[in-house]
Order: C-alpha cells, then structure tokens, then sequence
C-alpha cells in the first residue's frame, strides 16, 4: 500500500519463494508435531529476518525497520503464524537493548546476536502479572556489584529455546526494570512446556529464575525505567501483531477463494453462491482495512512519530479480523474446514491467540480510550 524500497521488493521477492518452497509445506507438520523446525531458524537467520530490528552496524534493517519487519511477519503468517512469530518475538526480546541500551551492552549482546544467532526470550508475563504488568513479582536485589533475580516467568515465546533473556523485574517497592540475562546462568531452569490450542508450532515455556547472579552492568537503563521500556516495547510489538493477523488472514481467504471455485453445491460452484460471495466480501474488505492501519502504525513507528494509539487500533483491528475471518473460512469450508487435513483448522486456532497476547483486545481499547480522553 505505501511505497517499497528497493531492498524491501527483494527481501519479499526472496522471501515469498522461502515461503512457497519451505515455510508452507512444513506448515502442517511443525503444528502436528509442535517441534521447532531448526532448518526455517536457519533460514530466516541466512534471510536477515532475526536481525531487522539490530542496529545497522550489526547487520539489521537501516531504513523503516519496523514496516520491513511487518511486512516480512505478514509474508510468512499467510502460510504458518508459528514461523512468523519467531520475527516478532526476536524484535521484542531485542527491544530493551536496541532502544535503551547503552553503547557497552550493545558491543556486548549485538554480536551474540547477529553473529552467534542466539534467540531472545522477552520474560515479563508471570503467574500474577499478564495484563497487569505493574504487579510483577519477580525481584532483582542488590548485592554489592550484582543483582541477584529471584521469580517464576510464564508464557515465554522461546523460552526454553532462547540464549538471551529480557527480564523485568522488581528492584524497587514501586521499581521495574529490565536486565538482559544470559541463558546459560547458574539459577535459571525450563518449567512447563505449555500445550496450547494454537502456535503449536512455537515453543512457550516457564522460566524460573532462582539466586540468578547478574553483574550491574546487565541493567538496562536506570533503576525503575523497565515499565517504560516495557511500553515503548508495544509501540513496536503491537503493529508486528498486527501484520502476523492480517498475514493469517489473507493466507485464509486465498485458500478459501481457491477451495470455492472448486466444490460444487446445487450443480455450481461454492463461489457463485451470494450467500458465500458476501462472506468472502467482508474478509476482502476487513484485509484492506487491516493492511492501511498496520502500515500506518508501523511507519509512524519507524518516523519517530507517537504511534501508541495507531499501534494499539491496529493491534486489536486486524486481530479481530483474523478472527472473524478464519471463524468464516471454516464455514465456507463447511464440514472440511473443521477437519486438520485443510489449513484453515489450523489458522483458526492460531488466530486466537492474536486477540490474547502482546496486550488483550480489552487493553487495545482501554489505551484508546485513555489516548483519546487525554486530548
Ligand atoms: C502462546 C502465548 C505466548 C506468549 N508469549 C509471551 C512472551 O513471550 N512473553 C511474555 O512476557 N508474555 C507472553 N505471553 C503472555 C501474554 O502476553 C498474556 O497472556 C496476556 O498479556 C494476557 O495476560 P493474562 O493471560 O494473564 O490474562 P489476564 O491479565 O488475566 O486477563 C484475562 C482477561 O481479562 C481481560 N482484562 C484484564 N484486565 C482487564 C481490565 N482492567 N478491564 C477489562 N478487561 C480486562 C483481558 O483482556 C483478558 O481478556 C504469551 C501468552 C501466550 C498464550
């Protein structure tokens, strides 16, 4: 919809055949087995994809990082959401660092990154604390130069595949902050390994965190700075969200299109019924809206422009999209879009989630809310 560079035409060129001759026919057996499939990993790692949000000195985008990043998250979603969450998960982990840290932790964690290929993990959901950020109880205490991180993380996308932790945590009685902790410390176990409806093709996993010893210099900006970081992470994450629903939901349509030019009922095809014609209408319809405001949110990010609300309507819009759209791509499927054989079973439980995480549908409108009562 807004113009492409000529660098973005050929990284989608690129990424489109990836998608055509590997990420789709793994599609069905990443979600029946929900392994990672280390071979796509790699791929994306050879694509530049885990890297768009770095610093251009260490390999990442130079120019619109967070459009490039949604419109890569929006090529892979239309063939398998769990691979495309691997973009979205490894620009929110990265966030913390890339946006706040300093120059010392970035000649740190950059290479690790871009070089070594390590995953990020973002910890900041626990039992207690989802929605609610500000009632995390996981703690960081001072121990002379160190901080010592105590707590139980839940959820986390990459959990227990991840060489880098963001975690937030408590150092203060109303003090969040972000440290950046590497996997391999003493104190850090894998729990759960969560068993979900959706994403099966993505690892989510509790992290406990016990006596982790982590020198000062892991502290992302100053004490008491996290919740803002953690906010200023959305204004990224919630357009990325944004293009993985609307990506599944043109990846359902597509294939709905094609399934109703083939299946005859009443001596017609399936698509020359108004009846089916007017839901494939609304998915059109919902697709071209979905794509203005994700762009919109995501270049008003890369321009520097306050984007929360922009972030948070596209958010919660192309979510509800995906949904209804994969809610009706199964009725026009009828019985077969029930069944794990078609791909539409599948994005149906995936577009779930999208309503869920990286801030509920309710939150989105709070925000709005909030934005709009402030003017
Ligand atoms: C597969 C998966 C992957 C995830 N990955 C990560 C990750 O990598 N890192 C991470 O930190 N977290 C992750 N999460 C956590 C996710 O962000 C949270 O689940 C989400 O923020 C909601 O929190 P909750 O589940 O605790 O729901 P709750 O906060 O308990 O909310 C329950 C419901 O109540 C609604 N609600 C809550 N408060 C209000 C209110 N004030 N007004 C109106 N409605 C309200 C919510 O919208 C929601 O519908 C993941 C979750 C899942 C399922």
């Amino acid at each position: 919809m807004f113009d492409l560079s000529e660098e973005q035409k050929i990284l989608l060129r690129n990424l489109k055949r990836v998608v055509k001759e590997k990420v789709g026919p793994a599609a069905a057996e990443t979600d029946k087995t929900g392994a990672i499939n280390w071979e796509i990993v790699s791929l994306f790692w050879d694509l530049g994809l885990l890297q768009i949000m770095l610093p251009p000195e260490y390999d990442g985008w130079p120019h619109n990082p967070s459009h490039t990043l949604c419109l890569s998250i929006e090529e892979i979603a239309k063939a398998c959401a769990s691979s495309a969450l691997l973009l979205i998960i490894q620009a929110v982990g990265g966030y913390p660092l890339i946006f706040a840290g300093n120059d010392a932790q970035k000649k740190k964690y950059c290479p690790m990154i871009s070089d070594q290929r390590n995953l990020i993990g973002y910890l900041v959901t626990e039992p207690g604390a989802g929605s609610d950020v500000q009632a995390i109880q996981c703690t960081a205490k001072r121990s002379g130069d160190d901080f010592i991180l105590n707590g139980r993380k839940v959820f986390a996308t990459n959990g227990s595949i991840a060489g880098i932790y963001s975690v937030l945590a408590r150092t203060g009685d109303k003090e969040l902050s972000f440290f950046l902790v590497e996997r391999r410390l003493k104190g850090i176990s894998i729990g759960r390994i969560e068993d979900k409806c959706g994403f099966r093709g993505s690892n989510t996993a509790e992290v406990i965190l016990e006596d982790v010893v982590v020198p000062r210099a892991s502290l992302i900006g100053k004490p008491g700075e996290g919740f803002k970081i953690a906010m200023g992470d959305f204004d990224m994450s919630r357009p990325a969200v944004a293009a993985l629903s609307l990506g599944l939901a043109e990846g359902a349509l597509d294939y709905t299109i094609e399934y109703a030019r083939e299946r005859h009922t009443f001596g017609k095809p399936l698509i020359q019924h108004q009846a089916i014609q007017f839901l494939l209408a609304d998915a059109s319809t919902l697709i071209e809206a979905s794509r203005g405001l994700m762009e919109r949110a995501a270049l008003a990010f890369d321009s520097g422009e306050k984007n929360t609300k922009l972030a948070s309507m596209a958010k919660y819009f192309c979510s509800d999209a995906a949904m209804k759209i994969t809610t009706d791509m199964v009725q026009v499927l009828g019985g077969y879009g029930y069944i794990r054989d078609y791909p539409i079973e599948r994005m149906f439980r995936d577009a779930k989630l999208t309503q869920i995480f990286e801030g509920a549908n309710q939150i989105q409108r709070m925000i709005i809310g909030r934005e709009i009562s402030r003017r």
